[in-house]
């Protein structure tokens, strides 16, 4: 027997390719953290401070499907490594920031661009252009036990088989460590937490039926489709 007054939402669970799920409590994602997509997007990439932005936990899915979102005409691809935590806590050192990671997913950061630019142009939140339904297709989590730590090898995406993205995990501005570090001084991380890392260069729009694939070495490719 429950207390809880209406039904009670249902926790988003991300498959683990080992087996079994791995349940989300937060999702953090970077922004400008290879030099390359800072300067497409007009800034400069001097290594300034991080700052990051949050999607919601059940905006992420693993269906394999991006339906085309409503309000926009520009809905982007952006290939992400996503970083996932099995604890976490306050002011985590670099030096031990490893030791909180659980596992690692191929992921897409699906923006409505146009949006995202006029809430930029006018000082305001992102998460009418982030933050909507079904906007972090992700694939499974490979384990650090199966992959170890991911830090270099190359990151692609394609569009119907033609290579849109291309870039390196060793040209991450900061670094997977880093990253946790710096969150943890400002949010209390925990179990649960995933941590999109920021796209390479060569963003761009998609239309319904297009096929998305990336791949990131080590953790093989994810193909999702524009519907
Ligand atoms: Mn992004």
């Amino acid at each position: 027997m429950s207390d809880f007054v209406i039904p009670s939402p249902p926790v988003t669970a991300i498959p683990v390719a080992s087996g079994g799920l791995f349940p989300v409590r937060r999702v953090y994602c970077i922004g400008r953290n290879y030099a390359a997509h800072a300067i497409e997007m007009g800034h400069d990439p001097d290594r300034e401070a991080p700052f990051f932005f949050q999607k919601n936990p059940n905006n992420l899915d693993t269906s394999g499907a991006f339906p085309y979102p409503p309000h926009t005409s520009d809905v982007h691809h952006e290939a992400e490594l996503t970083v996932v935590l099995k604890s976490g806590g306050q002011n985590i050192p670099v030096e031990s920031a490893l030791d909180h990671v659980y596992g690692y997913a191929l992921s897409l950061d699906m923006t409505r661009r146009d949006l995202q630019g006029e809430m930029k142009k006018a000082g305001r939140p992102w998460e009418i252009g982030k933050a909507f339904e079904r906007s972090a297709p992700i694939g499974p989590i490979h384990t650090v036990e199966e992959v170890g730590h991911l830090d270099s090898g190359p990151i692609t995406l394609t569009v119907n088989g033609e290579l849109r993205q291309e870039g390196d995990l060793n040209q991450l501005i900061w670094k997977t460590p880093e990253m946790i570090s710096y969150l943890s001084e400002y949010f209390e991380l925990a179990a649960g937490d995933v941590i999109m890392t920021g796209t390479p260069s060569g963003v761009g729009p998609v239309v319904k039926g297009d096929v998305m694939e990336i791949a990131i070495a080590g953790l093989g490719s994810l193909s999702v489709t524009v519907t």
